[in-house]
C-alpha cells in the first residue's frame, strides 16, 4: 500500500453535504481528501438562483455557492480531487476507494455522492433548465408568481410540487402518462381538490418550444420555455399547452452503485443508516458515515444535506478520536 495516498478521512462527493463535511473536517485538522466527481457541485450547479439558502438575502447563484463552498473547503485544508470514485472496498479498515488505477486508504469515509434528478431526455432540455424547466419547487417556485406552469409526474413528489406551486401560480397543470397516481391518497386528495389544478391524464410530454431557436451549448439570456407538446395516449392525439414553466417530477437517482453488496441499500436505492434509520449519519460500517440525498430522498434540500454533512463530518471525527485512544490509527 502507498502510503501517501492515505487519509484519516476521504470524502466521497462535492454537493453541499460533501463540501460542509470536508469544511467541518478541515476544521478538525483531518485533512480530508475530497473525490468531489469529474461532474462536481453536486444539483445546485445545474440551478440558477437560490434564494432559500441561508445567508445570502438577495439570493446566490447555484454554481456561484458550491464554488465558494470548494473555495472554503480548500482554505481549510481540504484536499479536491475532481475524479470520480470507481470502486470502494470496504471489507477492512483501512477502507479503499479507488479512482481508476489510483487507490486512496482512509480511516474514516462520508459518502456524500447525492442524487440525479431524472429529466425527460428530450431534445434542448439541458438548454432550458433554469429557463423555464426546474426539478424543484421549493427552489423556484417563487418566480412563477401570477404564472402558469405545468407539472409533470403522479408520485408523491409532483403532489407536493404541484400543491406548493399552487401558492404562487395562477394555475397548476398537472401532466401524468397513466390514468392513475401512484402517489398516496391524501397527498392526492390535497392536490386534486385544489381549484387551481388541472389534471391531463394519459398524456406525455413529446417536446419543448422556446420563445426563440436555441443556440446548443450557449443559450442566449432571454431563451424561455413557452410551450409542451404534448400526446395523449389513449386518444392518440396531439396538442400544446402554453407554460410560464415545468416542474419535472418523475424521481430521482441516487448515486450508490459504487457500494452495492458493500453498504445496506433499500428498495428505492438509496443508502440506508444504522439498523436501517434513515437521516442517519452513521451506518452499519464503523467509521463509514453518510450524508446529503443519497440516503435523502424526502427533503432533497441543500440546506438539509449541509447540516448533514456537518453531523456526519462530527461523527467522524469522534470515531478517529476513538481509535486515536485505541492506537488504531493508521493515517
Ligand atoms: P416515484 O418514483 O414515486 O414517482 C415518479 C412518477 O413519475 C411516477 O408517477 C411515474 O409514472 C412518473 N414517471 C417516471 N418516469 C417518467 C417519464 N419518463 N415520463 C413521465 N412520467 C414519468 O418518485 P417520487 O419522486 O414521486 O417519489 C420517490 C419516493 O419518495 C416515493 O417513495 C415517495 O413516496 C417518496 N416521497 C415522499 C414524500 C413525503 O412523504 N412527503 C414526498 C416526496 C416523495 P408511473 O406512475 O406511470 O410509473
Amino acid at each position: 500500500m502507498k502510503m501517501e495516498n492515505h487519509y484519516k478521512l476521504i470524502v466521497i462527493g462535492s454537493g453541499p453535504a460533501g463540501l460542509t463535511a470536508a469544511i467541518y473536517g478541515a476544521r478538525a485538522e483531518l485533512e480530508p481528501l475530497v473525490i468531489g466527481g469529474t461532474k462536481y457541485g453536486g444539483q445546485l450547479m445545474l440551478t440558477t438562483l437560490v434564494e432559500n439558502y441561508p445567508g445570502f438575502k438577495d439570493g446566490i447563484m447555484g454554481p456561484e455557492l458550491m464554488m465558494n463552498m470548494i473555495k472554503q473547503a480548500e482554505r481549510f485544508g481540504a484536499k479536491m480531487l475532481f475524479k470520480d470514485a470507481t470502486k470502494v472496498d470496504l471489507s477492512k479498515s483501512p477502507y479503499k476507494v479507488f479512482v481508476n488505477e489510483d487507490v486512496y486508504t482512509c480511516d474514516t469515509l462520508i459518502i456524500a455522492t447525492g442524487a440525479e434528478a431524472r429529466w425527460l431526455d428530450l431534445p434542448n432540455e439541458k438548454a432550458l433548465i433554469g429557463r423555464g424547466l426546474s426539478t424543484c419547487a421549493t427552489c423556484d417556485a417563487a418566480f412563477y408568481r401570477n404564472k402558469k406552469v405545468a407539472v409533470i409526474g403522479g408520485g408523491d413528489s409532483a403532489m407536493e410540487e404541484a400543491h406548493f406551486l399552487t401558492k404562487f401560480a395562477t394555475e397548476v397543470t398537472l401532466i401524468h402518462r397513466r390514468d392513475e397516481f401512484r402517489a398516496s391518497k391524501a397527498m392526492q386528495t390535497k392536490v386534486l381538490e385544489n381549484p387551481k389544478v388541472k389534471v391531463l391524464y394519459n398524456t406525455e410530454i413529446k417536446g419543448y418550444i422556446a420563445n426563440e431557436g436555441i443556440k446548443e451549448g450557449n443559450p442566449s439570456n432571454t431563451l424561455r420555455l413557452k410551450a409542451l407538446k404534448l400526446f395523449n395516449n389513449k386518444e392518440n392525439k396531439e396538442s400544446e399547452l402554453e407554460i410560464d414553466g415545468l416542474f419535472i417530477a418523475v424521481g430521482h437517482t441516487p448515486k450508490t452503485d459504487i457500494f452495492k453488496g458493500q453498504l445496506e441499500i433499500d428498495q428505492k436505492g438509496y443508502l440506508k443508516g444504522l439498523d436501517g434509520s434513515t437521516l442517519s449519519a452513521k451506518t452499519n460500517k464503523e467509521g463509514v458515515f453518510i450524508c446529503g440525498d443519497v440516503e435523502d430522498y424526502r427533503y432533497r434540500q441543500a440546506i438539509v444535506a449541509a447540516g448533514a454533512g456537518c453531523s456526519a463530518a462530527m461523527e467522524a471525527e469522534s470515531f478517529l478520536n476513538g481509535l486515536k485512544d485505541k492506537k488504531l490509527l493508521v493515517g
